[in-house]
């Protein structure tokens, strides 16, 4: 049996090829999976449960839903895009909902799971967005407004959003090495798994605490990648990691 992490597949009506690699996915990577994780961004945006059927969600719900009622056990953890995905939602679909930062015990191993854009500290303009919309007062008041103000405001901060991103520099868009070495630590986990960043890949630390004379690296932390031209997926058998993207795979072992 597998366990599946995916994120950032960021589905909306607007760019129907993820839904396609979406659905294609769950019909066929997912045979195997007793446990699947969604590590934020399943969406583009989201306003709301209560705008489901407005934002065409339909199909997402009956996908996941399929999946847990054949008893395969689903995991939601918000992203900064779909950070108000919540209790309605996750039951519609049947998932269970994960707080970011959440770690988790898997075939015996401690793995820290997030979505990633609390590790990129350097982007400071985004931590203080951060800051504000996962206060409960601004959240209710967003979600006490029509339907249609909510999407054309979520509308407006995506394209916002998107137009700063190309006066950053890569580095600032990327995590901290800082930011992932005390996330490591405080959450005392060799393994971290996120995504946000779009840059698929396998990292090797070594962390401070931890270090051995050998300069061998002590933690492994892998990031997710995006949905926008192909799925991409980590896959957990056993002790192996697999990480699935662009038609490559790279692998690594559970370390404890
Ligand atoms: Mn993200």
């Amino acid at each position: 049996m597998s366990t599946l992490f995916i994120s950032d597949l960021h589905l909306t009506p607007d760019r129907p090829e993820s839904t396609e690699y979406f659905i294609k996915f769950m019909h066929e990577k997912t045979k195997l999976a007793n446990t699947i994780f969604v590590l934020g961004d399943l969406f583009e945006y989201w306003v709301g449960d209560d705008a489901t059927k407005r934002l065409g969600a339909h199909t997402v719900i009956d996908q996941f839903k399929r999946l847990a009622d054949a008893g395969v056990r689903l995991y939601f953890m918000p992203g900064n895009r779909d950070f108000l995905v919540g209790k309605k939602f996750c039951a519609q679909a049947g998932f269970e909902y994960l707080h970011d930062e959440s770690r988790v015990t898997l075939n015996g191993h401690k793995i820290l799971l997030l979505h990633g854009d609390s590790l990129c500290t350097d982007d400071v303009e985004h931590q203080k967005f951060r800051l504000i919309v996962n206060q409960k007062s601004w959240q209710k008041n967003f979600l006490d407004q029509p339907i249609e103000s909510r999407i054309e405001q979520a509308i407006h901060a995506r394209a916002m959003s998107n137009s700063d991103n190309e006066n950053y520099s890569e580095s600032i868009m990327d995590v901290t090495e800082s930011a992932v070495i005390s996330a490591f630590n405080q959450h005392s986990v060799k393994l971290m798994v996120h995504g946000h960043t779009h840059r698929p890949k396998i990292h090797k630390h070594q962390v401070e605490s931890t270090i051995t004379n050998d300069n061998t690296p002590t933690n492994i932390r892998i990031v997710l990648g995006d949905w926008y031209e192909q799925a991409s997926y980590l896959e957990l058998i056993d002790e192996k990691l697999t990480l699935y993207t662009a038609n490559q795979s790279t692998s690594t072992t559970l370390i404890s």
